[in-house]
Formats: structure tokens, C-alpha cells, sequence
């Protein structure tokens, strides 16, 4: 499961999970880069590989939440100072917002784009050939789901 540092979204506490069900990767806005094998550090997809390729889990989560502070400076600006690594980290969603997300019938525009960056973490996820392949052949399953704080709601996207 891949999801927000945000210290309301919990995946243990949500899922009410017991200690080894789940395998939680974390990081500001819960966002999945894609694969670039180039020798940097790369935290999440180090993580993703160790979930894949050595536990061999069966389905990834990608759980994206309401009132995400990520996609916030995704569509007001950047947060001020704290700009050496979150620039570049949020830049991996900057291609949802060229065009702007149309808010669907009654949405508003901050879901709208959280749903984006979930669908780009989702396209992300079939950069990698490993997970490309597994989902091919049927051996693991991608999926998105978005979490509500104010109402305790868990949907798929
Ligand atoms: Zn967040």
C-alpha cells in the first residue's frame, strides 16, 4: 500500500490491520514516481521492488485522501521554504495539472485533482516492467482508492 505521510491517513488504522498485513510504503502525497533505474536514491521504488519482487505481494494499493497538503501546492503554489527536496518530489504530479482537472458535476477542483494524481501513480506503476508484467499475467493486482478524513469514506477512484 502506498499512501500519504499525512499523519491522519493511517493504512494500519483504517484497515484495522494487524501487525504483517500489510507492507506501507509513505511519502508526501502518497505519490508513486516513475521507473528510473539511474543509480539515485529512490526510496519509493526501492521499497516497491523489495514489495514485488521478494515478498511477491498480490495487489498494490495506491490510497490517495481528501485534503491532501501535497495536491494543495500541486494547485496553489509550493510550500514556502521547504523547497531542497519537495519541489522535485511534487514535480513527479505536475503533469496532472497541464490541463487543469475539470471538476466533475458537483466535485470540486481539490478532489478532482487528487483523483489525477492517483490515476498518474497508477500509470506509474506500469512504468516499472516488473509490475507491468505481473498485472499482465494476472498475478497482481493494481488498484486506487481515495479516503475521506472528514467522513471516514473509502472509495475507488
Ligand atoms: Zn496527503
Amino acid at each position: 500500500m502506498i499512501a500519504c505521510s499525512d499523519a491522519r491517513i493511517d493504512p494500519q488504522t483504517i484497515f484495522d490491520a494487524a501487525p504483517g498485513d500489510l507492507f506501507v510504503i509513505r511519502n508526501v502525497a502518497g505519490l508513486v514516481p516513475p521507473y528510473a533505474p539511474d543509480g539515485g536514491c529512490h526510496g519509493t521504488s526501492a521499497a516497491l521492488e523489495y514489495a514485488v519482487k521478494i515478498l511477491k505481494v498480490r495487489r498494490i494499493v495506491v490510497l490517495g485522501h481528501a485534503k491532501c497538503d501535497g495536491v494543495h501546492a500541486l494547485i496553489h503554489g509550493p510550500l514556502r521554504n521547504a523547497r531542497d527536496f519537495l519541489d522535485p518530489w511534487m514535480d513527479i504530479a505536475e503533469p496532472v495539472m497541464w490541463p487543469m482537472p475539470e471538476p466533475d458535476s458537483g466535485g470540486a477542483l481539490e478532489m478532482a485533482v487528487e483523483d489525477a494524481v492517483l490515476a498518474l501513480s497508477l500509470s506509474n506503476l506500469r512504468t516499472f516492467p516488473w509490475i507491468r508484467d505481473g498485472e499482465t499475467a494476472g498475478h497482481l493486482a493494481l488498484t486506487a482508492w481515495r479516503f475521506d478524513i472528514s467522513t471516514g469514506e473509502l472509495r475507488t477512484t
